[in-house]
C-alpha cells in the first residue's frame, strides 16, 4: 500500500469544505466552553473544534499549554455542543492521552513533522486507530519530509490522513508570519490528489487581516478544508493573540468564502476543447525547446573548439531585454517570462557544460 492508494473516505463524513476552528490554546474551562458556545450561536459552519493542549513555544518560560486537564474541557465541548474535537500531539504520551480522552482528530504540528524520530514515535503510538490524523507541513520548505511523515503513518497502518498547509519559516521579514510557498503545497496536491488538503491561514498570516484572502486562495485551487484559530477574546489570548478572530468574525468569514467545485461534470465538452488546444500547444512548446537545445549544443561545440566561456553575460542581457519587451507587447507578466527564460538559459548552460566536459 502506498499513499496514492488511500481512499480517505473519512472526509465524506464531514461538510465540504471541512472547517476546524477553535482557540490556539485551551486556557480554561470557561474559555473553551465560552468559545464553543459562541461558535455554535454564531452559526459558523464548522466540522470540528480545535484547541492546543500542549503548545510548542519558540522560547521557554512562556505558556506551554494546560496539559491533560484540557482534554476534559474538549470532552465537555463535545458533550455540550456536539462538535467533533481536534488537538495537536507531539509525542507518544500526548497520543495515548488524546486517544484515551476520545479526541476525534489529531494533528502533527509543524515543529514535529521536521523530526523523523518524533514522527515515528507518534505513528507507532497511533497504531490501530482509525481517527483522522492530519500532518502539518514541516517548518522548513521540504516536501519530502512532509510526505515522509505521512508515509510513516501509513507504515503503521494509519490510513485516514490529511495534510495541513501552514506555511514555512523565513528569516526575512515578510507580510506573512510563515510564507505560503504555494508551489510546495500544489506539488503535494498534484502528487496526492487523494489526500485531503487543509489551509491554515492563521499560522500563515500571523494577523487577522490576511486570513480571508489566504483561505480564499486555497479554496480557489481546490483545498478541501481549513483550520482557523478562533477565540472568545482574541486580544487576551495566551498564545497567538494577533491572529485569532472572534467566533462571529469567523462565521462571517466562512459565509463569504467562495467554494470552488473540483468536479467538472457538465462542462466536460467546453473544457475538453480548451484542454485539447492547450495540450497541442504544449507539444509544440516542447518540440521548439528541443530544437532550441540542439542549437545550444552546436554553440557548445563551437565554444569548446575555440575555448570560449559558456556564460556570456552580454548575450544573456540581450535575451532578457527582448523577452521583457515581448512580454509587455503580449500583455504577459515580465516576472513570469523572466522565470521561464532563466530556466531555459540554465538548461542551455547545463547542456553546453556537458559538451565541454565530455567530448
Ligand atoms: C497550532 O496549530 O497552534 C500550532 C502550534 O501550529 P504549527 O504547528 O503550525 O506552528
Ligand atoms: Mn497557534
Amino acid at each position: 500500500m502506498n499513499l496514492n492508494e488511500l481512499t480517505n473516505d473519512w472526509v465524506n463524513d464531514f461538510a465540504n469544505p471541512m472547517i476546524i476552528a477553535g482557540p490556539c490554546s485551551a486556557e480554561s474551562e470557561s474559555q473553551m466552553l465560552g468559545t464553543a458556545k459562541r461558535l455554535k450561536e454564531s452559526g459558523a459552519q464548522i466540522s470540528a473544534f480545535r484547541a492546543g493542549i500542549w503548545k510548542p513555544r519558540t522560547k521557554p518560560n512562556g505558556f506551554e499549554g494546560v496539559g491533560v486537564i484540557g482534554l476534559n474541557w474538549l470532552k465537555k465541548v463535545k458533550e455540550e455542543y456536539g462538535f467533533k474535537t481536534a488537538t495537536e500531539v507531539a509525542n507518544a504520551h500526548h497520543v495515548f492521552a488524546a486517544l484515551e480522552a476520545d479526541v476525534d482528530i489529531l494533528w502533527i504540528g509543524a515543529r514535529s513533522t521536521v523530526n523523523p524520530f518524533t514522527v515515528q514515535e507518534i505513528a507507532q503510538a497511533l497504531r490501530g486507530t482509525n481517527k483522522p490524523i492530519l500532518v502539518k507541513n514541516p517548518v522548513n520548505p521540504d516536501l519530502a519530509l512532509w510526505i515522509g511523515a505521512l508515509e510513516r503513518l501509513l507504515g503503521q497502518g494509519i490510513e485516514n490522513v490529511g495534510a495541513i498547509h501552514r506555511g514555512f519559516s523565513t528569516y526575512q521579514k515578510t507580510k506573512y508570519r510563515n510564507i505560503p510557498n504555494w508551489q510546495i503545497a500544489l506539488d503535494f496536491k498534484n502528487q496526492f490528489p487523494n489526500i485531503p488538503l487543509f489551509i491554515d491561514p492563521s499560522h500563515i498570516c500571523g494577523n487577522r487581516t490576511g486570513l480571508a484572502g489566504v483561505a480564499q486562495e486555497a479554496f480557489n485551487v481546490g483545498y478541501q478544508g481549513a483550520i482557523i484559530e478562533s477565540h472568545e477574546d482574541p486580544d487576551n489570548a495566551w498564545s497567538d493573540a494577533s491572529q485569532q478572530i472572534t467566533p462571529e468574525v469567523l462565521a462571517e468569514m466562512i459565509s463569504n468564502l467562495q467554494i470552488r467545485n473540483s468536479d467538472i461534470s457538465g462542462y466536460e465538452d467546453e473544457m475538453g476543447k480548451h484542454r485539447t488546444l492547450i495540450s497541442d500547444m504544449d507539444f509544440q512548446l516542447i518540440e521548439l525547446l528541443s530544437q532550441r537545445m540542439k542549437i545550444s549544443e552546436k554553440i557548445g561545440t563551437l565554444k569548446k573548439e575555440n575555448n570560449i566561456a559558456i556564460f556570456q553575460p552580454e548575450r544573456w542581457k540581450v535575451i532578457t531585454e527582448y523577452a521583457n519587451q515581448k512580454a509587455s507587447e503580449t500583455g504577459m507578466s515580465q516576472d513570469f517570462i523572466e522565470k521561464v527564460f532563466k530556466a531555459i538559459h540554465e538548461e542551455s548552460i547545463e547542456v553546453q557544460n556537458g559538451i565541454m566536459v565530455n567530448k
